[in-house]
């Protein structure tokens, strides 16, 4: 008997066929012997939904309010699988974050996993029930309902595979595992079918949204080995674990894309010392997530700094960063671009192979395909480009790794 736990998104609960598809999905594991806990989304569209009531009230919602809210999303459906469960002659129970013993910290709309008491989950599993726990949600010490950010129900899934010991972990999605590229924009992408920690983590945080990033840190932490699979099919998916030899054979595994990206740019800078400080002090404390930045300084002696981060916080760096634009001298000033996307390939191999960057660049130059800043860590190299231009970078860039033929 294996003790296994199975996510479900969004678009895999998104109707009440669909939820009955899970249903039987369930069932067949408990037939076989199992003890089985379902982690579950809200069904896709409604936490959208319930984002948007929220902004009709008002303009800037109480953080603890959106969270009080948010979390009835996965409430309704773990309620109503249990019920399409119930239906079908098995015993299925639901349990809140709470119930399920998620205890949580940080901050509202993106809390953190402190530790999870799965007591009462694992009573249940004994006593036969088929488990269906919410994602997304936990609480505080104190009792205050925290979401995890949004794809949270993956941290959810993960945290609660390592907290209850699971054989087996698997996230359930729409595709049939990991691509080389998200299967919407490259449509001759292949699924990947074993990736490592590293991989998936840059993958995710540079855009592909198949996994929440934050799961994937925390699956490396505590070894949590899953699988990334088709809730419409029996089709093998995407192994997620520690790295091999095997998998630098490849310089390049995976190209993300992400976009709404846009930067800023302070320039004329004067301040003689400390300048970089002052700036990503003022963007820090405005809680906004800097992502590439380039510095340098002209001839004439004065420094310009660049930045780029998600649109939506265009807005608050621009009122950050005018705060200490005097701090900075006298012909510091502040410029914005908006209307950029990044395009990054992923690969432990790189470690190992040269010419990755020099093919990504030449490819996306023989496409007429121009790049702005550029970032790198050991695996991955990004660049910005026009967000008109990102679907063909991705395209032009997966053809020039060979990323449609070579079995990764
Ligand atoms: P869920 O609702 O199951 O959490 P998501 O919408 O969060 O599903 O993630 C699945 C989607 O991720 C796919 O439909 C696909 O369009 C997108 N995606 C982005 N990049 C990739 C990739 N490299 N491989 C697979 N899917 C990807
Ligand atoms: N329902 C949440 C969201 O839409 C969590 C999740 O789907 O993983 O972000
Ligand atoms: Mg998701």
């Amino acid at each position: 008997m294996a003790l296994i736990v199975q996510k479900y998104g969004g678009s895999s609960v998104g109707t009440i066929d669909r939820i009955r598809n899970v249903a039987r999905r369930l069932i067949e594991v408990k037939k076989e012997g199992n003890k089985i806990m379902a982690v579950i989304s809200a069904m896709s569209g409604v936490t959208d939904k319930l984002i948007g009531l929220a902004h009709e009230v008002m303009d800037n919602p109480p953080e603890r309010e959106l969270d009080m809210l948010l979390a009835t999303g996965e409430q309704q459906s773990i309620a109503l699988l249990c019920m399409a469960i119930t239906d079908m002659g098995y015993k299925a129970m639901s349990f809140t974050g709470q119930q399920a013993g998620v205890c949580t910290y940080g901050s509202h709309t993106r809390g953190r996993i402190h530790s999870i008491e799965p007591k009462r989950v694992l009573e249940a599993l004994d006593n036969d029930y088929i488990v269906v726990c919410a994602g997304f949600q936990g609480v505080t010490v104190d009792g205050t309902i925290h979401t995890l950010g949004r794809g949270g129900s993956d941290l959810s899934a993960i945290a609660m595979a390592a907290a209850v010991r699971a054989d087996l972990c698997q996230i359930f999605t729409d595709v049939d595992g990991v691509y080389t590229c998200d299967p919407r924009v490259v449509k001759d992408a292949r699924k990947i079918s074993v990736l490592s920690y590293e991989e998936m983590l840059e993958m995710a945080s540079s855009g592909s949204k198949v996994m929440q990033a934050r799961s994937v840190e925390f699956a490396k932490k505590f070894g949590v080995v899953f699988e990334v699979r088709n809730s419409m099919n029996n089709n093998p998916g995407t192994i997620v674990q520690e790295e091999t030899s095997a998998m630098e054979s490849l310089a390049v595994r995976g190209v993300s894309i992400e976009r709404n990206q846009a930067r800023v740019t302070v320039s004329g800078i004067t301040a003689p010392v400390a300048y970089t400080a002052i700036i990503l002090s003022a963007l820090s404390d405005a809680e906004i997530n800097v992502d590439m930045i380039v510095a340098n300084t002209a001839h004439d002696g004065q420094a310009r700094q660049s930045f780029t981060m998600n649109m939506s916080d265009l807005g608050a760096a621009q009122a950050a960063l005018k705060k200490v634009l005097p701090q900075l001298g006298e012909s510091a000033r502040l410029e914005t671009e908006a209307g950029l996307a990044k395009l990054s390939v992923v690969g432990v191999g790189m470690r190992s192979h040269t010419g990755v960057a020099a093919t990504v660049f030449q490819s996306l130059a023989d496409a007429g395909i121009a790049t702005g800043m550029i970032a790198t860590s050991e695996i991955r190299i990004s660049t910005t480009v026009e967000a008109g231009d990102i679907e063909q970078a991705a395209r032009v860039v997966h053809s020039a790794f060979h990323l449609d033929q070579v079995n990764a």
